[in-house]
């Protein structure tokens, strides 16, 4: 383990200063096991400190209008392409994601969030109708909440934080946001770009530390009216008791147990490498990833055979190997809950078809000690077990014969999460059919992780409340009034 005054030592950011912190926690390079950087372990305290310059910030930014503080975002995304490269290499470290993830996905995602959201905030129009029998004119207005709490989990560290903060502060807001504490590094980085891009001290404050201690002082402040969380269902159910008494308003993205549904006219090509990229694409840590692949029983063993072949083509190497497809998993505890569910698995009979306990995975000497894993297929599984319904969030997908239309979607539909979905067939009118009826805010046909942003992006039933885009996301970061004259 390398000494303390090695390690790199991240400060909260209060008003526009990076400030240090009374403690520390020690965050893991996942590739390695080892120690590599302290972040502060915050509190009450500092949320104090957030919420009083949040709150002076307040007016002023607020006052804006939208054209400029859309150039204020147009300018921090510039700041963070030009370094991009310098981003992408942090997040991998700190998350344990191919490098090449991050340089193609997580750190252009994040970018476009600024660009996004400046310009989407320009064309927003408000409501207005006429009511003739009484002469009433009534139309309503949009005003930011206030002080906006933000909270981001570990998978896609700094791609989820600026979905978040890029909203909140185009529509005036000002933000209090707190990242994972296995992840606080890019934020960190970001800070540093703040007041070259234009942002006024007090607009965005980030304080680091863990969920039960400072974000729930974040959760629980009276001055914070809003919160906005992306993370598991239990946190959530924590966040709602919290924010009860208040009544604030909430916006909850919980994680998934999704579906892959491959009916027999499926495009085979295009299914298979797809359907292994939304299995495992960053190690299986993404909401939206592919837990559960239900495929016709006429092609059943044919897709079987084909898919194992493909997944061992799905190189686990040391994230900064340009031709590893995955790279470590977050956390030692993590890779263990993981693990366990592929050794539930075959303690209640299921078959493991390639990857954990099956396969051998060689690393170099540097790297044996991280929480690394293969890519895992399971099958002979039933729908009870814990694998077919909670969320594991690693490398594990399971693989099951389905006979008709009718029993599939009520198989999909069987657990309490509602995130993602994809069906794989070339009859539109089925496509049409089985989407209309499946519990799930986002389904994909033929294809996966395509987004438009502009659209609603948010899970039914245990994934999640309200939804996050362009209109969404406009929506939750302002408050509406209706206003009546009568003429
Ligand atoms: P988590 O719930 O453990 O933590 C998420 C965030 O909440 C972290 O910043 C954490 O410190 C904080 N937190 C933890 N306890 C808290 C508390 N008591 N009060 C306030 N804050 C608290 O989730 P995670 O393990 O970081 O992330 C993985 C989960 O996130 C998975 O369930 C995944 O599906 C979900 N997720 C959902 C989406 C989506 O858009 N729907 C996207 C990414 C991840």
């Amino acid at each position: 383990m390398a000494g303390t005054k090695a390690l790199l030592t991240l400060e909260n950011f209060i008003n526009g200063k990076f400030v240090p912190c009374s403690s520390y926690i020690d965050s893991y390079d996942p590739s390695t096991g080892e120690v590599y950087c302290r972040v502060p372990d915050s509190g009450n305290e500092e949320i104090e400190a957030a919420v009083e310059a949040a709150r002076a910030a307040f007016p002023g930014w607020s006052a804006r209008s939208p054209q400029e503080r859309s150039q204020v975002l147009h300018r921090l995304a510039d700041l963070l392409e030009k370094s991009l490269e310098d981003l992408a290499q942090a997040e991998s470290r700190d998350q344990g994601k191919t490098v090449t993830l991050a340089r193609t996905m997580d750190i252009p995602r994040s970018v476009q969030n600024f660009r996004f959201f400046a310009s989407s905030i320009l064309h927003h129009t408000s409501e207005c109708t006429h009511m003739d029998h009484v002469d009433c004119l009534h139309y309503t207005l949009r005003a930011p909440v206030g002080i906006a709490g933000l909270i981001s989990p570990w998978n896609l560290p700094l791609y989820l934080l600026t979905w978040k903060v890029a909203p909140a502060i185009a529509a005036g807001n000002t933000v209090i946001a707190k990242p994972s504490e296995l992840t606080s590094v890019t934020a960190w980085m970001m800070c540093k770009l703040l007041e070259t891009a234009g942002v006024p001290p007090g607009v965005v404050n980030i304080v680091f530390g863990t969920g039960p201690k400072v974000g729930e002082a974040l959760v629980s402040h009276p001055e914070v009216p809003l919160i906005s969380f992306t993370g598991s269902q239990p946190t959530a159910e924590r966040i709602a008791q919290l924010s009860a008494p208040h009544c604030k308003k909430l916006s909850l993205e919980l994680g998934g147990k999704n579906p892959a549904i491959i009916f027999e006219d499926a495009n085979l090509e295009e299914c298979i490498p797809t359907t292994v990229r939304s299995s495992f694409a960053n190690q299986g840590e993404i909401c939206l990833c592919t837990s559960r692949i239900f495929v016709q029983k006429s092609i059943y063993s044919e897709f079987l055979k084909k898919f194992v072949a493909a997944t061992r083509m799905w190189k686990v190497g040391i994230p900064s190997d340009p031709s590893a497809n995955m790279g470590a998993l977050i956390s030692k505890a993590h890779l263990e809950k993981v693990r366990s569910y592929v050794k539930k698995a075959r303690a209640e009979g299921a078959r493991i078809l390639c990857g954990e306990g099956v396969d051998m995975l060689s690393l170099p000497p540097k790297n044996q000690a991280g929480y690394f894993m293969l890519p895992t297929v399971i099958t002979d599984i039933k729908d009870e077990s814990c694998c077919m319904k909670e969320e594991i969030f690693g490398p594990v997908t399971c693989v099951v014969p389905f006979d008709s239309e009718e029993e599939v979607i009520q198989r999909a539909n069987s657990v309490k999460y509602g995130l993602a979905a994809t069906v794989w067939s070339s009859n539109v009118g089925r496509v049409h059919r089985v989407a209309k009826k499946l519990q799930s805010g986002l389904v994909w046909s033929n294809c996966w992780l395509i987004r438009e942003l502009n659209l609603p992006f948010g899970g039914m039933k245990s994934s999640g409340i309200g939804r996050e885009g362009a209109k969404d996301s406009y929506e939750f970061f302002t408050e509406v009034k209706t206003i009546t004259i009568k003429h």
